[in-house]
């Protein structure tokens, strides 16, 4: 964070300086801001999050719209139901391991 005008320097108005001093703050403080670096920064991390999910979301549309029957949907949720029963005994256990 970092301030710029009257917010970093304030002072009364007897020099005729303040309105003139937070443009210039402003216009230095712009051009120090490297917006194409932090931008690259930004999308690179954001695109390979995005990745991922968009990548699962095709999966599960490849997987809702076929000719004929949906026999992986089907397999997914007779997997989901295993996987359920597989887990049920362990269910009242808390997750930190300590009695309830
Ligand atoms: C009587 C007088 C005469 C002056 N004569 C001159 C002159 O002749 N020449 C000169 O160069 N300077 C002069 N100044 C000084 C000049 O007005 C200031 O230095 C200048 O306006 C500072 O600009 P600034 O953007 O830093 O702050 P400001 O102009 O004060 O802008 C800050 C803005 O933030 C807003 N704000 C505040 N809190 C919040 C919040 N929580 N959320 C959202 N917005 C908020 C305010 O409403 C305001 O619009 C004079 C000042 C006065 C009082």
């Amino acid at each position: 964070m970092t301030l710029v005008g009257d917010a970093a320097h304030l002072m009364s108005p007897f020099a005729g300086e303040g309105a003139n001093l937070a443009l210039i703050d402003g216009a230095d403080l712009a051009r120090e801001i490297d917006v194409e670096t932090a931008l690259s920064r930004y999308e690179k991390m954001m695109f390979a999050r995005g990745a991922k999910s968009a990548a699962a979301s095709q999966r599960g549309l490849d997987m809702m719209f076929v000719k004929g029957p949906p026999r992986k949907l089907i397999l997914f949720f007779k997997a989901m139901g295993v996987a359920a029963k597989v887990a049920k005994p362990f269910a009242r256990i808390p997750a930190s391991g300590k009695g309830e």
